[in-house]
């Protein structure tokens, strides 16, 4: 294996040596047909296969349910942030949501809910906080809204949800863009959950959107159709162009999870490296912060800061720059929050995190 740098990134992130090796394979002619998937009609038999062999993936690593359909959109997560509420709202005479908010991410989501059909819908957001969720016992959903949002994993904050929100039979949703796939969970437990590809599961383009389908059908009037559950549903994903050679790139990436163990085996891997990071913070005096509460922290996104709770900038510049000599990138804590953060996601081996782990300990030792 070709001796690469270690990306630490947020988003878009590291993917799979193999996967990469195969789409260049594959890349001037695929399957023998002599035109590249760039070139291919979204319509053709032979993209069907790939859209057909990538839903497939998917719905085998998830057990998902047969009652629901696999959307693969455009727009990112942040086209989720409107497709939602458009979507999801009119599900009851209320139409009112509550918005659980732990991070930038869920927290755009509320706004988005708000600006997004502003004369139908009351949006409630709470639990503003940033390095712990609150005791469920404490929350008051409720019980007549058309559906309960949170977003699984904060990309920003490091903060993640190690439990499935509780509803009392209110629908549920979830971004998990930025921890799909890095774990098993109960697709049967949400209405819909949504996720960018360009984290866990392939590049940048795509959205998988997992919806039940009676969910389906309940747009408001003016929902962009493009955005519109039903229609894409409807017309297998092809209403419009979808982004082809993301999707391809995904089932790639879906097949080399299943060839490494699937869920499961991703989330022993997964706590196996974000345990080293933080055991390292842990054991080291102070001279490594988490804001991030013990009970919901990050396996994906390990924010920390160095040589003080608000960070030395001094020694955070050192620390990249030393990390950047020592063929580590992106691990920059994001604007708005600053500091260090280490992305760990699916395709960070053990090895990329162990060298980020001994850089830790031999700057700690050198300051
Ligand atoms: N949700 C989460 C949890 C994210 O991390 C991101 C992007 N980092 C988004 C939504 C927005 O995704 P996009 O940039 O694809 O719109």
């Amino acid at each position: 294996e070709q001796k690469q740098t270690i990306n630490f990134g947020a988003g878009p992130a590291k993917l799979p040596q193999s996967v990469l090796l195969q789409a260049q394979k594959e890349f001037l002619s695929y399957s023998g047909m002599g035109i590249s998937v760039l070139e291919m009609s979204h319509r053709s038999a032979d993209f069907n296969k790939i859209l057909t062999k990538t839903e497939s993936l998917l719905r085998e690593l998830l057990t998902i349910p047969d009652n629901y359909k696999v959307l693969f959109l455009q727009g990112g997560g942040s086209g989720q942030f409107s497709a939602v509420p458009l979507n999801l709202i009119g599900l009851k005479e209320d139409t009112c949501a509550d918005y659980l908010v732990t991070g930038t991410w869920s927290e755009k989501a509320a706004k988005e809910a708000e600006n997004t059909a502003k004369s139908t819908l009351s949006t409630r957001s709470w639990t503003v906080t940033r390095v712990k969720i609150p005791d469920p016992s404490s929350w008051t959903l409720n019980p007549s809204a058309s559906y309960v949002y949170y977003c699984c994993n904060e990309t920003v904050h490091g903060v993640e949800y190690n439990f499935t929100p509780e509803t009392n039979g209110v629908t549920l949703v979830s971004d998990m863009s930025s921890n799909f796939l890095s774990r098993p969970v109960d697709v049967s437990k949400f209405g819909l959950i949504f996720a960018g590809a360009q984290k866990n599961v392939g590049c940048a383009g795509v959205t998988v959107v997992i919806v039940r389908e009676d969910l389906l059908g309940h747009a408001l009037n003016d929902c962009p159709i493009v955005l519109d559950y039903k229609v894409q549903a409807d017309m297998n994903s092809l209403y419009n162009t979808p982004p082809c050679f993301s999707i391809y790139i995904m089932g790639l990436v879906l097949e080399w999870i299943k060839n490494n163990g699937g869920s499961a085996a991703m989330e022993a891997l997964n706590k196996q490296k974000s345990s080293m990071i933080y055991d390292i913070i842990n054991a080291s005096n102070g001279f490594y912060e988490c804001p991030v509460d013990e009970t919901c922290r990050s396996r994906m996104n390990v924010p920390f800061h160095i040589g003080s709770k608000e960070g030395d900038e001094g020694l955070e510049k050192e620390f990249l720059a030393g990390a950047s000599k020592r063929g580590m990138i992106s691990l920059k804590g994001h604007r708005s929050v600053g500091g260090i953060r280490a992305s760990l996601y699916n395709a960070v081996t053990l090895e990329d995190a162990e060298a980020l782990g001994t850089y830790m300990k031999v700057f700690m030792k050198e300051h």
